[in-house]
């Protein structure tokens, strides 16, 4: 193996750069902050239909379904989760909601449900540009699926973590809402 850890080429500039010094944006790495912003500036995310409000819903039913993978994998939400954001408003996960969480997980099903939650967070990330929700938006953005993947095979201990490691964000969003 290379004795100075893995190299990635930035999907901007094309420079080969350490894995480890390098920047996650949109599921891809860049060698410089430079370089994450001209990829942002010119991928811009359109701003989804309808006013605040709806958005405010539609993202809440994302995290929603985000945290609904997440609970298969062990974070804890026994009794239902619910979580009050700014306006008001309680969003709640039904326990009948979650699903049975996984007792023998396979490293499949712990990388579909990984996939599906990174899929939710993709879908919620124009929603946060619309609100404005900078920093929850940057928390979200630069999640590592593959590490999170890598933590979460093996042990039923490693899911946990890592979903609880996940969740954490997806809680930060709800609260704003
Ligand atoms: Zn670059």
């Amino acid at each position: 193996m290379w004795p100075f850890g893995k190299k990635v080429a930035c999907f901007q500039c094309d420079a080969k750069v350490k894995e480890k010094a390098s920047r996650l944006r949109r599921g891809f790495r860049f060698c410089s902050e430079a370089c994450v912003r001209a990829f942002l500036d010119a991928n811009q995310l359109r701003r989804p239909p309808g006013d605040d409000a709806q958005l405010r819903l539609e993202l809440g039913n994302l995290a929603i379904s985000a945290l609904g993978e997440l609970t298969r994998l062990g974070a804890r939400a026994s009794d239902g989760l619910s979580i009050r954001g700014a306006s008001g408003t309680v969003f709640t996960l039904q326990a009948s909601a979650i699903g049975v969480a996984m007792e023998q997980q396979r490293d499949e099903e712990v990388t579909d449900a990984l996939h599906r939650f990174n899929q939710h967070v993709t879908e919620a990330l124009p929603y946060l540009v619309a609100l404005g929700l900078t920093a929850e938006l940057d928390a979200l953005d630069t999640i590592d699926l593959d590490a999170a993947i890598s933590e979460a095979r093996g042990t039923p201990a490693g899911a946990r973590a890592a979903a609880e490691g996940l969740q954490r964000h997806v809680v930060a969003v709800l609260e704003r809402l």
